[in-house]
């Protein structure tokens, strides 16, 4: 269990490219922290990081998921608000909504 959730953290870490992979590690990290800050005070650090990892990588996914607000008008890719251009077709990303 502890090793899948290790492999599942590294794998998203190697592979993260999109804005929300960036937010889902970015929590995952801070959870596992977290996890490990709360494990170390009740003297299970590693379960306590396993965990926080998984909660913190949930939390993490919706932050990256709200994260994105623009869209590309061809090929439909979502990008973050930051982002004024669509990096694949060049064309300037459409707000999402409106
Ligand atoms: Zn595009």
């Amino acid at each position: 269990m502890r090793k899948t959730v290790l492999v599942l953290l590294a794998s998203m870490i190697l592979t993260g490219c999109t804005t929300t992979q960036k937010g889902t590690t970015a929590g995952a990290l801070g959870g596992a922290a977290l996890g490990g800050i709360i494990g170390h005070q009740s003297d299970h650090g590693a379960e306590g990081a396993a965990i926080g990892g998984v909660v913190g990588a949930l939390g993490g996914y919706i932050v990256g998921e709200k994260m994105k607000k623009k869209f590309c008008p061809i090929g439909g890719e979502q990008y973050d608000e930051s982002v004024q251009f669509c990096p694949t077709h060049g064309v300037e990303l459409k707000v999402m909504g409106e």
